[in-house]
């Protein structure tokens, strides 16, 4: 495999001479757009191949190859990654299309959608039984990492040569590349993450709305909380409340940013895999249910720190 020449210093970042690839991307919307546009200018040999001829269009005028189908851009392609919107397009693509039995024999499968671990792992399984290696690699970061190369990216995968062979690639559109753990264990890792992510902006929304309403200063308040106890990740760059950070989707009328709706379907992915592994979440839960009404108020296209606003409008109950 070419990229085997890379090689890795002590803070676990790859150097030395740069082996190119050749790459088939499906699926080039928001964020897999930015991703293969980041893989062009690394040098790599990349096809793409979207349902939408003009998302097409666009990677081809920044350098990469256009194709057809699916099936094409796989042709001689020693990666494949797909970011797609949800389990069902990934299983269609690969199973109901037949795209797994399509790819070269040698090919490393990589899904960096977010979808749920049982399909991952179906994927994996399937793959394996063809003699072919996948990867569920989702992503943390966002449209803005992807664009400025810097997701984070959390694998499953049986073998952890395969992850090796995967991880210079993953590097070249993002600065984070972690196994997780086998087949699925990516997913699991995005759907905690993303669930803690909701309980921390809900939580800072609930604080900084109480304090609002007890006569302080919520810019005061967010200072004494960044450096107490109660100094977080949402405190730290991504303050829900407006005008307290001139960058935050807060400040910019809640423009995403992460929509609303896509915290909604990562809540979803998490309780579904704590309804299977039989594992209770009570905040996950409430962080779902809070979501779920929220979006289901027309707040589904907004940043996810808009649940401030709901949180604002919520009324003792009698
Ligand atoms: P998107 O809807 O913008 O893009 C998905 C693309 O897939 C579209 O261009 C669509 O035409 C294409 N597509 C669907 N089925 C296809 C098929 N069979 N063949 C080829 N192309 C196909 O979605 P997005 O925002 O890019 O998100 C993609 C994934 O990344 C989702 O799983 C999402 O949850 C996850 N994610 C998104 C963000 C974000 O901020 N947008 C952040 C982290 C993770």
């Amino acid at each position: 495999m070419p990229l085997s020449k890379w090689s890795v210093d002590n803070n676990n970042k790859y150097f030395g001479v740069q082996i190119m690839a050749t790459v088939a991307f499906i699926g080039l919307g928001n964020m897999g757009a930015p991703m293969a546009a980041n893989l062009v200018r690394r040098g790599h040999d990349v096809n793409v191949f979207d349902l939408v001829p003009e998302a097409v269009r666009s990677l081809a005028a920044q350098g990469a190859k256009a194709a057809a189908s699916a099936e094409q851009a796989c042709s001689g392609a020693e990666f494949v990654i797909s970011m797609l919107p949800a389990g069902e397009h990934v299983e269609s693509l690969y199973l109901e299309q037949g795209l797994l039995n399509l790819v070269p024999a040698s090919a490393i499968l990589v899904d960096t959608s977010t979808i749920d671990a049982d399909t991952a792992r179906k994927l994996s399984v399937a793959a394996s039984g063809r003699g072919k290696s996948m990867v569920d690699a989702p992503v943390s970061g966002g449209v803005a990492g992807a664009v400025e190369g810097t997701l984070s990216f959390m694998c499953g995968v049986a073998d952890p040569e395969v992850f090796e062979k995967v991880k210079p690639l993953l590097l070249d559109m993002g600065k984070n590349v972690f196994l997780a753990g086998g087949p699925g264990a990516g997913q699991v890792a995005k759907a905690c993450n993303n669930m803690l992510l909701s309980i921390l902006m809900i939580g800072t929304s609930e604080a900084l709305n109480l304090g609002a309403e007890n006569g302080l200063d919520p810019a005061v308040l967010s200072d004494i909380m960044l450096a107490s106890s109660g100094k977080n990740w949402v405190l730290e760059g991504y303050n829900p409340c407006p005008g307290l950070m001139a960058n935050a989707p807060a400040s910019k009328g809640y423009e995403p940013g992460f929509m609303s709706e896509l915290m909604l379907k990562d809540l979803r992915l998490a309780m579904a895999a704590a309804g299977d592994s039989k594992v209770v979440t009570p905040l996950g839960d409430l962080a779902c249910a809070l979501y779920n009404r929220h979006v289901s108020q027309g707040m589904g296209k907004k940043d996810f720190s808009s649940i401030f606003q709901a949180i604002q409008n919520l009324q003792p109950e009698s």
